[in-house]
């Protein structure tokens, strides 16, 4: 067990809290705040143990100095100031005596927000090579180490990895509930356990297909993914996406696990037509999953005892491909299924289609939930002190 944020004291302590405020921005508005919302409970319970707090988090990528300009923490040192009832001060370097002595000068209660982390990206990939020096430093400016930041767990970076071998640490609010919610369902006893599988690339999602197929009664495919095991089959697929170096792949896993492996029975291609399985045309691009699978899909969800969705069954983001994906959702939440929904298309899926308060759990990790659902510690939470 990870220390969490309520086993330290904090009174007078300098904390380092690493958050994910890796928000969208466009011409410097937030488009979504949710990440920001997230992050308020462990700064909140920080704020109320007295503690000087210290908050780093990247934002976007940086590679050129023109991603200098655009990826500047300030927006969110903006809307931050609105949600938290105390003084926020921002830094607008992450290194040097102007940071020095804003934290030198933090009150207990008071929060200082560090410019982008990945700053220390340009030129040298400082941030994201967990460089020693830079470790050390940010280091130096606390007490102790708070990782709240899940999205990035699976990155091994100055500001998560580098700061917790050095500083007594604990995990934040954020990241001890993605974990109890992940490691509950997926160790829990209950079955039939199904995962349902989509979206678009079966080469980011083949380890967690061979860690989670062992463990479930059903594994469900729709989306892309569908149709390079349709086509391990000998089907026509017509101009459907394939993974044509995961082909082999496919046809093992359906050699293998022909009973849980439960393919698309007919679909929906991009000219809206609906076509059984084994009757479509050089032409065809399926784009969602037909109305005879979305019945298969149904029955079996609604017999299960818990899922874990991983990548949506459809193009989405159209009305017209929205069906596959719905039904799975409105299934599952007609029936009070536990859910786990992991991935970042599938999120967006969810909230997209009115269902984000439907389910047990709505993973914020988009990258760091696959490694976790592939059987892979996450080297971010890995580093924390243990109780
Ligand atoms: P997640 O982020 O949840 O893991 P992915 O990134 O694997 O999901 O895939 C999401 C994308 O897959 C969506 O943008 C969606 O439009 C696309 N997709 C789903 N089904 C199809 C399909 N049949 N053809 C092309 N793209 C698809
Ligand atoms: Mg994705």
């Amino acid at each position: 067990m990870k220390k969490t944020l309520t086993d330290y004291n904090y009174t007078n302590k300098k904390v380092i809290i690493r958050c994910d405020l890796n928000v969208p921005i466009n011409n410097g508005i937030i488009t979504d705040d949710t990440r920001i919302k997230e992050s308020l409970e462990s700064l909140n319970y920080l704020i109320e143990h007295k503690a000087k707090i210290i908050i780093l988090s990247h934002l976007g990528k940086i590679k050129t100095e023109e991603d200098i300009k655009t990826q500047s923490l300030y927006p969110i040192y903006l809307e931050l100031k609105k949600h938290l009832n105390t003084n926020v001060y921002f830094s607008k370097t992450t290194r040097g005596k102007e940071l020095e002595l804003y934290v030198s000068k933090l009150k207990p209660k008071e929060v200082l927000l560090v410019e982008n982390t990945r700053y220390e990206d340009y030129p040298n990939n400082l941030e994201s090579n967990c460089d020693s020096c830079l470790s050390k430093y940010w280091a130096s400016l606390g007490d102790i180490f708070v990782n709240d930041a899940y999205g990035t767990s699976h990155r091994i970076h100055a500001s998560n990895v580098g700061i917790a071998k050095i500083l007594p640490s604990a995990i934040g609010f954020l990241v001890e509930r993605e974990i109890a919610k992940i490691d509950n369902i997926l160790n829990e006893s209950t079955h039939p356990f199904t995962i349902v599988m989509g979206g678009k690339k079966i080469s980011d999602k083949t380890m967690v297909i061979d860690n989670l197929i062992q463990k479930c009664d059903y594994l469900l495919i729709g989306g892309a993914m569908c149709y390079t095991f349709l086509k391990a089959m000998n089907k026509n697929v017509g101009l459907s996406i394939v993974d044509n170096d995961n082909i082999d792949y496919c046809q093992k896993l359906l050699d293998k696990y022909s009973q849980k492996i439960i393919l698309p029975v007919d679909i929906i291609n991009k000219k809206l037509e609906v076509k059984d399985i084994d009757n479509l045309t050089d032409d065809d691009i399926g784009y969602d999953i037909g109305p005879k699978t979305n019945l298969i899909f149904s029955n079996i969800l609604k017999e299960s005892k818990r899922v874990i969705i991983n990548g949506p069954m459809g193009v989405f983001e159209e009305k017209e491909f929205q069906n596959g994906t719905k039904n799975i959702y409105q299934t599952l939440k007609e029936n009070n299924i536990k859910t786990l929904i992991g991935g970042g298309d599938s999120a967006a899926s969810v909230n997209l289609l009115g269902y984000s308060n439907s389910f047990y759990h709505i993973s914020t990790g988009g990258g760091a939930t696959l490694e976790y659902l592939e059987g892979k510690s996450l080297p971010a939470i890995d580093v924390i002190n243990d109780k």
